[in-house]
C-alpha cells in the first residue's frame, strides 16, 4: 500500500524539450519560486487587508542609489543628483516633474542646469535618466515579487503609491505588471505627491480601506511619517530583504519559503507525526532516527496534502478531508485507506506551481508558451489509450456529460438550504443543452493550471496532481473545466470543496452568481465560438435556431409608457429576445430601474440650465453640472454601462451588460440629450473606448482608455474629409509617413465630432499609411495627442444653426503632426478593419438613442395634446409646488373650442408614431440579440437595417410632435428641435441612408437568388 499511485506525468509522458530563447527570461522568473497570486484562499487571521508599497527605493532600486553609482563611472562629484533632486523642495523642478507641471523635456532642461551649477562641472543628465528608466535598473526585486504574491496568495489587496512622473513618450515610468496590485496611484496622474495627506487618502479610497487596515512601506522618512499620521501602519524600507522580514512579522504569515506553497500545518488539519513515521519507515524500509518534517501545501482544501521530508526522502500525502462529505464528492478512499483517514502517499516533484491562471509578472510569449504546454499535456492525457494500458474499466462508458450534470443536480441538492431560482434555472436548461456527440477518453476531471507542475527553467510540465476525479469521460470537460479560469472574474473567491462542504449554507450568493454566470455564458459567451464559423445564410435567422419555444423567445414585457402588458416574472430572461426592460434579468432590471429613477430626479430637472448653458458666452467651456452629474452617476453605478459583454467578458472595463440588455439603458439614457455624457456612454467616445479594448495595446489603454472611462478626458474620431466622398472611406486621402520614430500625418478634415471640447485629449485618426497597396489595406489609425503641434481647428461646423458645444463638430487641418510610433492602432494597413469593428455597436447606440428621442418625443406631443390633470392645473395656478418632472413643463392646449387629442388627425399621428416606434425598437433589439448571440459581423444585414429605418422613423415621430406643439416645437423650450437636428444629422452622420440601403439590398440578392 502507499507510494503505488504516484501519477507523475514525467514517466507517463516525456514532455519534450522545447527549443526556446527562455532561459535567460525564465531564470529571472524562478528566483521568484512561489509564483501565481492564489486569491481564492482565506486572509489567515490577518487584521491587515493591504499592502501599499512605494516603487522607487522599495520595488525598484532608489533614483539615490543609481544616482551614486552612476557618478562614480562618470566622474560627477558625490551627491549631485540627489542635491539636485530635493532642490527646491515642494516647487522644485523634480517635484513639478512628479506632479506632471513640466514635461520630461523641460524637466531635464532645468535638472541639467541645476546639476551643472551645484557641481560646476556639466552633467549628462540624459544619460542619468535613461539608466533611471533603463529596463536593466529599474527591475523589481524578485524578494518583493516573491512578497506580493504570498501576500495576494492570502487574500490582502496591494496597491503601488507613487510620486511617479511621465517619460517623453507621455507614458508614465511604471516598470511593474500592474497585475500584481489591485490598486496604482501615480503623482503624475493625480496631479499631487507624497506627502501631501490626500494622495494616501485617494489610494485607501481606491482600494476601499481604512488606515488601519493598511501597511505602506516607503524608504523616505517623511513619505512614512505623512502616512504613520493618517493612522496606516508604515515600514521604512532601508533595504527590501529586511522590510519584507518585517512585514513578514505584522502580517503574521511567512513570505518567503523553503518548499514552495506551503505553510505550518493548520491546527486542525494535524496529523499523527510518529505513527506516520513508522508506517513510512516500514513502508520504505528506511533506517533513520532523524525527525519527519512535515508541512501543508496551501492549496488542496478539498483534500488536504502535506509535504513530508525522512531521511532524504520527499514525498508528498493526500488524505481525506475531516468533516461530513457529499456523495462522491471526494472519491479518496477508492486509492487507499490505511491509519484511520484514507489517504495516499506519492513522490514529491519539484518545480514551479502558477497558482495565479492569468499569470502575472510573466512576458506574454511566456505566458502563451505555459498556456501551451498546459494544452499539450492534455492532449497527451486525452490520447491515452485506455485499453492498451489497462484501463478500460476506469469508468462507465458514454454518456458522461449527462452523468456529470446529474451529479452536479444531486450534490446541489444534498447541500441546498434555500431555493435559488437562478440554479433553478440552469439546472432546467442545461440537460436541455447537452452535446450530442461525445468522445470517451481519459480524463482528468479536474485539469487547471494549478494542478500541473511545471519544470523550473522551461515551460514543461513534469507532473499533473489532484487525480481523484479522473475517469473515462468526454475530452471536452477537461478543456472546458481548464478555460474556467478565463471566464471567472479574477477576483472570484474559488474555495475549491466549498459550494459541497458543510458551509454551503452560507455561500448562497456564491452559488447564485456563478449560476448566474453559467447562465451568461450558457446562452452569450458560448455562442462566440458560432462566430468563428463561415455565416452562410444571413437570412436563415440563425438565432432562431438556438431558440426554445417561440413563447419564450418573445416574453410579453411592458414599458411604462407603452401598450405592452405586464411580464410574468416566469417568463422573465429566458435567454431569448427581451422586449422589455421588466423581462431584464433582475440585476440588469434594478440597473434600469436605478437609471430610470436617476434620470427623472437628476436629469430632466437639470436640462434647462444645460441647455441655457449650451447657449451662453461660456458655451465653449464644458458645463460644470455636467461634471457634478458625472460623479452622481459614477456614485451610482450608472457609469461606463455601453462596452458590450462580449468585447469585455471579464468586466474590466465596464458593467458586462449584452447588447440587447443595453440597448433597454441607452434607450433610456437617449430620452435627455445629456444623459449620454452624464453615465460616460456618449459617443464617439464610447466607439474609441470600445477601439482600445478590442485593438489597443495594454500601453495605449493605460494612456488612453483609462482617463477616458474615468471620464477624465474625451476623444474625437477623425475620418471625413471635405473633399472627398467619405461615406466611401476608402477614399481618405489623408496621408501617415514614416520618419525614424515618429509617423508624420498631414490631411484636411471635417465634421470631427468632439474636437473642440478643451477636454478631448485624444483623437483617432485615420489616414492613408500605404496609398498603392490593395484597397482594404491602405488605411491606418492612429491616437494622436490633441496637444502635439500642428493640430490647427479651423471652425466649428454648424448642423441648422447648432453648434453643439463645447465638443462641436469641426473642420480641422493636420499639418506635419508627429506621433511616436507606438500609438498606432494595430499595424499599418489595419484601419480598414478598425473602422469597421469600431463603427459596429457604436452606429447601433444611436439607433437605441434614437428609439429614445422618439418615445421622449411622443410623450411630450401626448401631454401637450391633453386636457391638463387638476394637478397641473392647480400647479399654473401656483397653488401646489411645481413639478419639476420634464412632462409637467408641457402647456396643454385648446384649438376652436376642444382639447387637441379630440382633433382627428392629432389621434391619426400619435397611433402612427406609436406603431413606428414599436416596430423599429423590435428591429433595434433584433440587431443587438443576433450581435449578442452570433457576433458583429453575423449581425451586418440586421445592422444596416435598423440603420436604415431609425433616424428616419426618429424624424417623423418628432416632426409630428414639433407640429403639436405649434410653433413652441420650434423652439428650444423643448428638446424637440435638437431631437429632430440630430435625427436628421444621423441620416449622414451614421453613414447616409443609401448606403445601408445598398447593403440591405446586396445582402437580400445575395441570398435569394
Ligand atoms: C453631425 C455630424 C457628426 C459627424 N461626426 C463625425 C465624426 O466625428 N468623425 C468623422 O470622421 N465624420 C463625422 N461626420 C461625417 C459623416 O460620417 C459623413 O458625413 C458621412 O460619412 C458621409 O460622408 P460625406 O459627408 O463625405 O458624404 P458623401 O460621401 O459625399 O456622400 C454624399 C451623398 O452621396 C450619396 N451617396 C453616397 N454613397 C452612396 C451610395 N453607395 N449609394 C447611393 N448614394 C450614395 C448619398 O446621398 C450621400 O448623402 C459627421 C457628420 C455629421 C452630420
Amino acid at each position: 500500500m502507499g507510494l503505488g499511485f504516484t501519477m507523475c506525468v514525467r514517466s507517463c509522458f516525456q514532455s519534450s524539450c522545447l527549443q526556446w530563447a527562455w532561459r535567460t527570461a525564465f531564470l529571472k522568473h524562478i528566483q521568484r519560486r512561489h509564483q501565481g497570486s492564489h486569491r481564492w484562499t482565506h486572509l489567515g487571521g490577518s487584521t491587515y487587508r493591504a499592502v501599499i508599497f512605494d516603487m522607487g527605493g522599495v520595488l525598484i532600486p532608489s533614483p539615490g542609489r543609481v544616482a551614486a553609482e552612476w557618478e562614480v563611472q562618470n566622474r560627477i562629484p558625490s551627491g549631485t543628483i540627489l542635491k539636485a533632486l530635493m532642490e527646491g523642495g515642494e516647487n522644485g523642478p523634480w517635484m513639478r516633474f512628479m506632479r506632471a507641471e513640466i514635461t520630461a523635456e523641460g524637466f531635464l532642461r532645468e535638472f541639467g542646469r541645476l546639476c551643472s551649477e551645484m557641481s560646476k562641472t556639466s552633467v549628462p543628465v540624459d544619460s542619468f535618466f535613461s539608466l533611471l528608466t533603463s529596463e536593466r535598473v529599474a527591475k523589481q526585486f524578485p524578494v518583493m515579487t516573491e512578497a506580493i504574491t504570498q501576500i495576494r496568495a492570502k487574500g490582502l489587496q496591494t496597491a503601488v503609491l507613487s510620486n511617479n512622473f511621465y517619460l517623453p513618450n507621455q507614458k508614465s515610468f511604471l516598470p511593474l505588471d500592474r497585475k500584481q496590485f489591485d490598486v496604482v496611484v501615480e503623482s503624475c496622474v493625480e496631479g499631487i505627491c507624497k506627502p501631501d495627506p490626500r494622495i494616501y487618502k485617494l489610494c485607501l479610497e481606491r482600494l476601499g480601506l481604512q488606515p488601519s487596515e493598511s501597511i505602506f512601506l516607503d524608504d523616505l522618512g517623511p513619505n512614512v511619517k505623512a502616512a504613520a499620521s493618517l493612522g496606516i501602519h508604515t515600514i521604512k524600507v532601508n533595504d527590501p530583504e529586511t522590510a519584507v522580514k518585517e512585514l513578514e512579522a505584522l502580517l503574521g504569515f511567512t513570505l518567503r519559503l523553503g518548499v514552495p506553497n506551503t505553510q505550518p500545518v493548520r491546527k486542525t488539519m494535524e496529523i499523527p507525526k510518529d505513527s506516520l513515521k513508522k508506517y513510512l519507515k516500514d513502508l520504505l524500509g528506511i533506517q533513520t532516527t532523524g525527525p519527519l518534517e512535515l508541512l501543508q501545501f496551501d492549496h488542496g482544501q478539498s483534500n488536504p496534502t502535506y509535504y513530508i521530508s525522512l531521511a532524504n526522502r520527499d514525498l508528498v500525502l493526500r488524505k481525506k478531508p475531516p468533516g461530513t462529505l457529499l456523495p462522491s464528492a471526494h472519491a479518496i478512499e477508492r486509492e487507499f485507506s490505511v491509519v484511520g483517514t484514507p489517504f495516499y502517499v506519492m513522490e514529491y516533484c519539484p518545480g514551479l506551481i502558477y497558482k495565479d491562471p492569468s499569470l502575472p509578472g510573466l512576458e506574454p510569449s511566456h505566458r502563451r508558451a505555459i498556456y501551451t504546454a498546459m494544452n499539450t499535456v492534455l492532449c497527451k492525457i486525452h490520447s491515452v489509450d485506455p485499453q492498451a494500458v489497462g484501463l478500460e474499466d476506469y469508468g462507465k462508458q458514454g454518456a458522461y456529460i449527462p452523468r456529470q450534470v446529474r451529479t452536479w443536480v444531486k450534490q446541489y441538492r444534498a447541500s441546498e438550504t434555500s431555493t435559488i431560482p437562478a440554479m433553478e434555472r440552469l439546472i432546467e436548461w442545461l440537460p436541455l443543452h447537452l452535446p450530442h456527440q461525445q468522445r470517451t477518453t481519459l480524463v482528468h476531471g479536474d485539469f487547471r493550471l494549478d494542478n500541473l507542475v511545471f519544470h523550473p527553467e522551461k515551460p514543461e510540465v513534469l507532473a499533473v496532481l489532484d487525480w481523484e476525479l479522473s475517469t473515462l469521460g468526454d475530452p471536452l470537460i477537461d478543456v472546458a473545466y481548464s478555460c474556467l479560469a478565463h471566464y471567472l472574474p479574477s477576483s472570484f473567491p474559488v474555495l475549491r470543496g466549498q459550494a459541497s462542504s458543510a458551509h454551503a449554507e452560507q455561500t448562497g450568493k456564491l452559488t447564485e452568481f456563478v449560476s448566474n454566470l453559467a447562465w451568461d455564458f450558457a446562452v452569450k459567451e458560448g455562442f462566440r465560438v458560432f462566430k468563428e464559423m463561415p455565416f452562410k445564410n444571413p437570412l436563415t435567422r440563425s438565432c432562431h435556431t438556438w431558440a426554445r419555444s417561440q413563447s419564450q423567445w418573445y416574453p410579453i414585457g411592458t414599458r411604462s409608457y407603452s401598450s405592452v402588458p405586464e411580464a410574468s416574472p416566469a417568463h422573465a430572461s429566458r435567454g431569448g429576445l427581451v422586449i422589455s426592460p421588466e423581462s431584464l434579468s433582475p440585476p440588469v432590471r434594478e440597473l434600469y430601474h436605478r437609471l430610470k429613477r436617476f434620470m427623472e430626479q437628476h436629469v430632466y430637472p437639470a436640462e434647462p440650465e444645460l441647455q441655457s448653458h449650451q447657449a451662453s458666452a461660456a458655451r465653449w467651456s464644458p458645463s460644470p453640472l455636467i461634471e457634478d452629474l458625472k460623479e452622481k452617476a459614477k456614485a451610482e453605478g450608472l457609469w461606463n454601462l455601453f462596452l458590450p459583454l462580449e468585447a469585455d467578458p471579464e468586466k474590466k472595463y465596464g458593467a458586462g451588460l449584452t447588447n440587447v440588455e443595453y440597448a433597454h439603458l441607452c434607450e433610456l439614457m437617449g430620452t435627455s440629450l445629456y444623459a449620454p455624457e452624464i453615465c460616460n456612454c456618449s459617443a464617439p467616445d464610447t466607439g474609441n473606448m470600445e477601439l482600445l479594448v478590442r485593438y489597443g495595446t495594454e500601453a495605449q489603454k493605460a494612456r488612453w482608455l483609462m482617463p477616458l472611462l474615468e471620464g477624465k478626458a474625451r476623444s474625437c474620431f477623425a475620418m471625413t474629409e471635405p473633399q472627398v466622398a467619405s461615406s466611401d472611406a476608402t477614399n481618405i486621402e489623408a496621408s501617415i509617413r514614416e520618419e525614424d520614430s515618429f509617423y508624420v500625418i498631414n490631411g484636411h478634415k471635417w465634421w470631427i465630432t468632439g474636437i473642440l471640447d478643451p477636454r478631448c485629449q485624444l483623437c483617432v485618426f485615420m489616414g492613408k499609411t500605404d496609398p498603392h497597396a490593395p484597397r482594404h489595406r491602405q488605411q491606418s489609425v492612429l491616437l494622436v495627442p490633441m496637444d502635439t503641434p500642428g493640430i490647427k481647428i479651423i471652425r466649428p461646423l454648424t448642423v441648422y444653426g447648432l453648434e453643439d458645444a463645447p465638443g462641436g463638430h469641426g473642420e480641422v487641418r493636420f499639418e506635419h503632426v508627429h506621433v511616436p510610433k507606438e500609438n498606432m492602432v494595430l499595424g499599418p494597413g489595419r484601419g480598414f478593419e478598425i473602422a469597421q469593428g469600431r463603427l459596429g455597436p457604436g452606429r447601433i447606440h444611436h439607433c437605441m438613442r434614437l428609439i429614445g428621442f422618439s418615445e421622449r418625443a411622443l410623450a411630450l406631443m401626448k401631454a401637450r395634446i391633453q386636457p391638463p390633470t387638476a394637478e397641473g392645473r392647480e400647479q399654473e395656478r401656483g397653488l401646489r409646488r411645481p413639478c419639476f418632472h420634464w412632462s409637467c413643463r408641457v402647456k396643454s392646449r385648446v384649438a376652436f373650442g376642444k382639447p387637441l387629442v379630440e382633433q382627428g388627425t392629432v389621434l391619426a399621428d400619435i397611433a402612427q408614431s406609436r406603431v413606428e416606434i414599436e416596430q423599429a425598437r423590435l428591429l433595434v433589439l433584433r440587431a443587438a440579440h443576433v450581435m449578442d448571440l452570433a457576433g458583429n459581423k453575423a449581425a451586418a444585414l440586421d445592422i444596416a437595417m435598423i440603420k436604415m429605418v431609425a433616424p428616419s422613423m426618429a424624424s417623423r415621430v418628432i416632426d409630428r410632435a414639433i407640429q403639436a406643439f405649434g410653433a413652441a416645437g420650434l423652439s428650444s423650450d423643448y428638446p424637440l428641435a435638437q431631437f429632430f437636428t440630430w435625427a436628421r444629422a444621423l441620416r449622414f452622420a451614421d453613414g447616409p441612408d443609401e448606403v445601408h440601403r445598398a447593403t440591405v439590398a446586396k445582402l437580400e440578392l445575395k441570398h435569394r437568388i
